[in-house]
């Protein structure tokens, strides 16, 4: 990690995320973040769709009124493949 500056947090909870960091993580006004912790520490990322099955979050589509990755997809289509197969 590499450090950006030091900001206040506002009564209300806000704070500016420094342009650098908007930049190197390729977000702009709107777009959805998620937050993290891990050991006293806070991470924003850029919020992407997750798969349903595995929590995975590349190579996501939407199914149904869900999303699912291509590895679940892949795996689904083989378990569903031998139960048609065992019939
Ligand atoms: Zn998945």
């Amino acid at each position: 990690m590499k450090p950006f500056g030091v900001r206040k947090i506002e009564l209300s909870g806000r704070f500016p995320i420094p342009k650098e960091v908007r930049e190197e993580i390729s977000i702009k006004s709107d777009d959805p973040v998620e937050f993290f912790t891990d050991d006293g520490c806070i991470g924003i990322m850029k919020y992407k769709e997750r798969c349903c099955i595995c929590e995975a979050n590349n190579d996501v589509k939407p199914f149904k009124n869900n999303f699912i990755c291509q590895n679940c997809k892949d795996e689904i289509i083989i378990m569903a493949n031998r139960k048609k197969e065992a019939c």
